[in-house]
């Protein structure tokens, strides 16, 4: 049976997120001739519906309202409701981003949707769209379906690869007038800092280059930010290191961190803690780093290097330069 499936869009500093192409490849595998149709909020809106459409959105509602350039919780809803009313889906996927994991469970409670959050993979199963997400800090995976009703689901970044784009495409763009009256809005963002560089995206990033507590210091991180360089990659780190203030928090991977599905992870000096596995186990290739062969990092790794990272990483870097 066909489904109505809406995407909600996520864009950070005017680009359209990846997870958001990804949401938009398991629309168009539920769909089952039903129409995708993508939501992208924000002043500049209009200028997402082009790679849209490209990647799959049979038709785009932008909602252009300025108040809709920084998130709030307030906002957003707002907007999403109403994308929703109008659009009637019975499917809606966003990303398992920041924005995603705050505006689902509003959703979600307030149209009495069923939630399926952090999924890695979406099948059919007897006519029922079945959803995987890790579950015990990704020790295993638990299959889940909604049983009635519209069913709201948000994606883990790089697990679902986005269809090749398809410039022939053309999607039906809509703008929809939204209200969002000051009064209705309980916060407000009035400054925006990164902590982080302008660099690769961690959470979206193919390649992580993540340093531990081994790598003993702020200075210790250089060697991790060659290489890298080098690989594209985007550098992350334990909490070992964060609570060691070798770096700041935002690269902090793991359980209390961000989660990360790379197709390569490089662990530099980390011990493999439960709590830091939980944000990275499931990376397709880890390659690990460590002087100690009883660390427990080790056991996840597909490649494990035994010795000292300050010997081993900037040996990688001369190698992967001559690439
Ligand atoms: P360590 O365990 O100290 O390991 C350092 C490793 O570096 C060792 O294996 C050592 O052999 C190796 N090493 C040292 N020098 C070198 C060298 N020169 N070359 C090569 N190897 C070297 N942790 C997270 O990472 N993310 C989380 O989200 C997280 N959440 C947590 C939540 C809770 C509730 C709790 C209780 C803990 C959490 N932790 C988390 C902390 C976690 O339990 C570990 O303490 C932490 O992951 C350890 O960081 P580490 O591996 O960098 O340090």
């Amino acid at each position: 049976m066909s489904k109505n499936v809406l995407v909600l869009a996520d864009v950070r500093d005017g680009e359209l997120r990846n997870v958001s192409l990804e949401c938009l490849a398991a629309a168009s595998q539920v769909a089952e001739g039903g129409v995708v149709t993508a939501a992208v909020f924000g002043s500049d809106a209009k200028g997402q519906v082009d790679k849209l459409s490209h990647h799959g959105a049979d038709q785009v509602v932008t909602v252009s309202n300025p108040k809709l350039d920084q998130y709030t919780t307030d906002a957003y809803f707002q907007a999403f409701k109403q994308v929703i009313d109008k659009t009637d889906p019975d499917v809606i996927f966003t990303g398992h981003t920041a924005v995603g994991r705050d505006v689902s469970p509003r959703i979600a409670a307030r149209l009495g949707l069923g939630l399926v959050s952090d999924c890695t993979a979406v099948d059919f199963s007897d006519g029922k769209i079945v959803f995987t997400r890790p579950i015990y800090a990704g020790k295993a995976f638990v299959k889940k379906a909604v049983r009635e009703g519209k069913v709201f689901a948000t994606l883990r970044p790089n697990n679902i690869a986005a269809l090749e784009a398809d410039t022939s495409r053309s999607a039906v763009a809509e703008e929809l007038e939204v209200d969002i009256a000051e009064d209705s809005l309980r916060t407000l963002v009035k400054e925006l800092v990164r902590k982080t560089s302008d660099g690769v995206d961690l959470s979206e990033a193919r390649i992580v280059v993540a340093g531990g507590r081994g790598v003993k210091s702020a200075d210790g991180f250089k060697p991790l930010e060659e290489l890298a360089e080098v690989l594209g990659a985007a550098v992350g780190a334990s909490r070992g290191a964060c609570d060691a203030e070798y770096c700041d928090y935002a690269l902090q991977i793991g359980q209390t961190g961000k989660v990360v599905t790379p197709d390569l992870y490089i662990a530099c000096g980390i011990s493999g803690a439960i709590q830091h596995l939980a944000g990275m186990s499931n990376s397709k290739v880890i390659v690990a780093i460590n002087k100690d062969p009883e660390a427990s990092i080790f056991s996840v790794a597909d490649y494990g290097i035994v010795g000292d990272l300050f010997d081993v990483v900037p040996m990688l870097t001369e190698e992967f330069k001559k690439v």
